[in-house]
């Protein structure tokens, strides 16, 4: 079964397909005609999944679902939160510049404090009903980044329960204990079931 994802980040794609497993083959965007940036500006991540999967819906009339992630960090009220992809000011999505300023706005902050989670909520469109799935996983700051594989703010994030940082698991760990693979976990449980 086909379903459009709505990204065009190619490790995202890879590592929400290892989840899915190859009974559905995930279509980007691009693939189905959609080049132009899909608006997200909601205040929300539920707002934002179903804002890029119901344009997606509208563009293409195919089943798809988009996600919405952020890290909240307690010590900063929930920031980055919806705006964890910008967080640093300038163009685009900066993942060195936002992790920098993420430990820069963390430098006073004490060991015990700095716990974090991340959130992901995913919005499905499948024969034009709309359905939420959630998944977070909780785990530290550390004080400076540990690791070159991942993305984002994965060389700084510290999984509960792990000594390894998210930038150091491979991807077959990380999507095991990940907010995203939860999230994917919930959305491919409701798929297969639905088409068993
Ligand atoms: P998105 O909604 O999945 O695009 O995520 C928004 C931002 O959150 C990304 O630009 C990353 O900075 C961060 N992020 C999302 N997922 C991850 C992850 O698995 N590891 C590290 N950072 C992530």
């Amino acid at each position: 079964m086909k379903i459009v994802f709505a990204t065009n980040n190619a490790h995202k794609l890879s590592e929400v397909q290892e989840i899915l497993g190859d009974r559905f083959r995930l279509v980007t965007p691009r693939e189905c005609g959609v080049t132009e940036e899909i608006p997200e500006n909601e205040p929300t991540l539920e707002g934002n999944a179903l804002q890029k999967a119901r344009y997606l819906y509208r563009k293409t009339g195919a089943d798809c679902f988009a996600d919405d992630t952020g890290l909240e960090v307690d010590a900063l009220d929930g920031a980055p939160g919806v705006h964890s992809a910008r967080y640093a000011p300038g163009e685009g999505h900066d993942f060195a510049a936002n992790t920098t300023l993420l430990l820069k706005n963390m430098e006073q902050v004490p060991e015990e404090k700095r716990t974090a989670r991340f959130r992901t909520v995913i919005a499905l469109i499948l024969d034009g009903k709309e359905y939420l799935f959630e998944g977070e996983v909780r785990g530290k700051i550390l004080r400076a980044p540990d690791g070159e594989g991942g993305f984002g703010y994965d060389p700084v994030f510290l999984p509960e329960g792990y000594d390894q940082t998210f930038a150091r698991m491979d991807m077959h760990t990380k999507n095991s204990i990940s907010h995203r693979g939860r999230a994917v976990a919930r959305l491919a449980a409701f798929l297969k079931e639905r088409f068993a």
